[in-house]
């Protein structure tokens, strides 16, 4: 039985969706005014590893994702650049798409970006005037008032006491500082900084503010209330406790009955920073270990709810332990063409792939424990490799065992490399038939063209060394 640590009740619970074998969740996406950040990829790969388990689980599920495509980063970022909003996020938000591919993050079923959900956030607002839980200030931005919603802050746990005290200012920014308790705003009135980014509404020209914009787009798609909603644990509070107070007060029904949130990644014990230099984009991370499956493999060797601390030796040594486990497919796929099958061998093999299969479920179960599971795989393939050691894998059993880590593999995604596979292919056929060709040349003394090909090839990461008898040739 499937169970999650749900932050709301900070245990870990029986999951029961609303709707049985349906689940509904939404996931805080990227603010698109910058290539995400390792960070950033690390909550997306827990986001697609949950949807993932859930669908082996046999769920039928409806993911939602928001792009945060205007607030106070993006506005700024663009007119630094002098760069229209729009077409700058456009960038960014390219950017992550290609990052989810890469890291093979499937991509949501909806995603959805605020600047076209701009009607649905006026109307939160509105609906949120009319109950008396928001108001418009003298500056003519709308503030949530935090004091008119009874349970506000217990979501976060944050001192409800601050705010009767009267401690409770405004902020107007999407920028906060963490410790205070305020009135947010959902309506930022325009001023200058804004320059051409506003929209009208009844309040008056402005634009929203981030924490309406997952509020008005997740129930929008999922409805006022969902099954789990998943973000980086410092979304806690403001914006999560914010989430829950706006929608709750607009609909009076529960939000979300699953809070998921996943821990913080360090870089060398250290915080992410600019000012430190240790912001990796994927680009960066890839020039060291040239497999984004690497990445994907680290951040699931750790609990989701751990803080994952990353450095260069452990993504190399991530690599080096994803090589064991695809030379382990390969070197069942290479016992394919064993003819023999012994009934008492095919029973062996039967029993092992159950226990791997059992022992993954249960540690997935727990609230998905991947670093369980992923030591489940490796007992596997010790337990598989003295088995064919002792040449006791028959054709039936490969079968078994291939269907099983393809089985697994919808759920962990790096275990079979198929696209690169037949990229690698196609590139080598592309090798081959380049050095044909300049080979000919080279008969025809046509050195010129020839070295031309050679430029190519070297280009191509390709290694060349002619003899009197042909070129020997590698990958680099
Ligand atoms: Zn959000």
């Amino acid at each position: 039985m499937l169970h999650f640590y749900n932050t709301a009740g900070r245990k870990k619970e029986k999951f029961i969706p609303i709707k049985k074998g349906f689940v509904k969740m939404y996931t805080c996406g990227p603010t698109i005014y910058d290539h995400a950040h390792i960070g950033n990829l690390s909550t997306y790969l827990f986001m697609d590893i949950l949807r993932r388990y859930l669908k082996f689980s046999k769920y039928k599920v409806l993911d939602v994702m928001n792009f945060t495509d205007v607030d106070d980063k993006t506005i700024k970022f663009s007119k630094q650049k002098g760069v229209p909003l729009k077409k700058y996020t456009k960038k960014f938000g390219k950017s992550i798409l290609n990052d989810f591919r890469k890291l093979n993050i499937n991509k949501p079923k909806i995603i959805c970006k605020a600047t076209k959900h701009i009607q649905e956030m006026i109307n939160l607002i509105e609906i949120l005037l009319k109950k008396g839980y928001a108001y418009q200030a003298s500056d003519k931005s709308v503030y949530f008032n935090i004091s008119k919603f009874r349970n506000y802050g217990k979501f976060a746990k944050v001192k409800r006491k601050k705010l009767l005290n009267g401690a409770s200012g405004r902020i107007l920014s999407d920028e906060y500082n963490k410790e205070n308790v305020s009135d947010f705003v959902l309506w930022k009135t325009w001023d200058k900084d804004d320059g051409n980014v506003f929209w009208n509404s009844p309040f008056g020209k402005g634009r929203p503010g981030w924490h309406i914009e997952c509020s008005a787009m997740s129930m929008k798609y999922l409805g006022p209330s969902f099954d789990i909603h998943t973000g980086a644990v410092d979304l806690i509070f403001p914006h999560h406790q914010n989430e829950i107070a706006q929608s709750e007060a607009a609909t009076g029904k529960k939000f979300v009955k699953y809070w998921l949130h996943r821990g913080f990644l360090q870089v060398n014990k250290n915080k992410m920073s600019k000012s430190l230099g240790n912001l990796y984009v994927l680009d960066e991370i890839l020039k060291k270990v040239d497999d984004p499956m690497a990445f994907r493999y680290l951040v699931l060797t750790s609990h989701y709810r751990k803080s994952l601390n990353f450095t260069f030796s452990s993504l190399k040594s991530s690599k080096r332990a994803l090589d064991r486990i695809r030379e382990f497919t390969e070197r069942v796929l290479s016992q394919q063409n064993k003819s023999k099958n012994n009934k008492k061998n095919l029973i062996e093999i039967k029993k092992e792939t159950k226990k791997a299969r059992n022992n993954f479920i249960k540690a997935m179960d727990d609230d998905l424990n991947t670093s369980k599971a992923i030591a489940g795989i490796f007992n596997f393939v010790n337990k598989i490799n003295k088995l064919i050691d002792k040449n006791m894998v028959d054709k039936g059993g490969i079968k078994l065992i291939y269907l099983f880590i393809k089985e697994i593999d919808q759920v962990w995604g790096f275990l079979i490399p198929k696209k690169q596979k037949a990229s690698k292919t196609k590139h080598k056929d592309k090798i081959k038939e380049l050095i044909k060709k300049r080979n000919k040349l080279r008969q025809l003394k046509n050195w010129e063209k020839a070295d031309k090909i050679k430029t190519k090839l070297i280009k191509m990461g390709v290694e060349l060394k002619d003899t009197s008898q042909k070129t020997i040739w590698k990958i680099k």
